[in-house]
């Protein structure tokens, strides 16, 4: 699960609750801006989310992939 505001994961929800009480993105909630992220550490996030073909993908192809995954 993870915070609606940041998309930071936590593992328990108690301790996901007492972060969104107090996210500092919770009136402002994060827009990733992935074009902005180097394209070796697009890659190793959508490894880590588990996307199929990432260390074969292009920078656009990851950032599509890993926008999809948001939701
Ligand atoms: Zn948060």
């Amino acid at each position: 699960m993870k915070c609606p505001y940041c998309k930071i994961e936590y593992n328990s929800l108690l301790t996901l609750n007492v972060h969104k009480e107090n996210c500092f993105y919770k009136d402002n909630p994060i827009q990733v801006d992935y074009d902005a992220i180097p394209y070796y550490d697009l890659k190793s996030m959508a490894m880590t989310k588990g996307i199929k073909g990432a260390t074969n993908m292009k920078k656009t192809e990851l950032i599509d992939a890993l926008k999809e995954m948001e939701d």
